[in-house]
């Protein structure tokens, strides 16, 4: 493997994406940094500075405390995510167009959708925060009528069809992925030519096993981070630095 981050990387990690004519890419929070957005467990991310953070991400606290829901509808109605614009990162990856086989994000921000990723090559494996749903009836909505609830004054907005507890359509700790969706990125792993991921630190599986699927079936895997991830020793190339600068190298479009 060629030096983290040289040329070297960077030329065959180019050379790899421009031959292949299919492309399956991975993303998490890294990617979208630079939109504004903190990741969770990078060195500045929200976790690593307030670890308690990490308990309101937990599905049985919230369902359980009242004061967990409050919170965190007081701190989605000023979120960053609902005004965060696309960066140079999602506007590479929306130019692989036909040759993209699937695009999983661990974000649940939107942003490549608003890139242009066509919606039906794009699972959104821990689900959008574009959405509410209800844990008792299964109701869904567009968030912004919930956060508008929330800035008229209800401080935990009850379902509109059954009064049961909403939250954002993610998935939190305690709750599973849709196994549709992981059956699709384990697919995409596997038949795709070149496996790209970005901006993930690979340590939450079974996602980050993605890397593995596609090591073991001949693919090339490319790690694109700005510190090293848990499964550098899978890649065929890892380039440490910064989602948006990277690719728009790796892709020029
Ligand atoms: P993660 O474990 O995938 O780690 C993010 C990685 O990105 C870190 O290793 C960090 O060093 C790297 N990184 C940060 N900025 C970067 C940049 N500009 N260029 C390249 N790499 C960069 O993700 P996490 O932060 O632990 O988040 C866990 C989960 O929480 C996510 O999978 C997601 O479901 C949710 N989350 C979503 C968002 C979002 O939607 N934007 C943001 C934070 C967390
Ligand atoms: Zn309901």
């Amino acid at each position: 493997m060629p030096e983290p981050g040289s040329t070297a990387a960077l030329d065959l990690a180019a050379g790899l994406l421009a031959s292949a004519s299919s492309v399956a890419v991975l993303t998490g929070a890294g990617i979208s940094t630079d939109s504004g957005i903190p990741d969770f467990r990078g060195p500045n991310g929200v976790w690593t500075r307030d670890p308690a953070a990490e308990a309101r991400s937990n599905f049985s606290t919230y369902v359980a405390d009242p004061q967990v829901r409050r919170d965190a509808w007081r701190i989605r109605a000023s979120s960053e995510m609902f005004s965060a614009l696309p960066n140079e990162g999602h506007r590479s990856l929306a130019t692989l167009g036909d040759r993209l086989h699937t695009l999983v994000t661990q974000n649940i921000d939107g942003l490549h959708l608003l890139a242009g990723t066509p919606a039906d090559r794009l699972v959104e494996i821990h689900g959008t925060v574009h959405r509410w749903e209800c844990v008792d009836c299964g109701a869904r909505g567009p968030m912004s009528e919930a956060l508008e609830r929330v800035r008229a004054g209800e401080e935990d907005p009850p379902c509109e069809f059954c009064g049961g507890i909403i939250k954002s359509a993610t998935i939190l700790f305690g709750q599973s992925l849709v196994s549709a969706d992981l059956a699709r990125a384990e697919r995409a792993a596997a038949e795709a030519d070149v496996l790209l991921a970005v901006g993930t630190s690979l340590t939450v599986y079974p996602v980050a096993g993605m890397v593995d699927i596609a090591a073991r079936a001949g693919r090339s895997v490319i790690i694109v981070n700005a510190e090293p991830t848990a499964l550098d020793h899978r890649a065929t190339v890892v380039l440490l630095g910064s989602a948006a600068g990277t690719l728009s190298e790796i892709l020029p479009g």
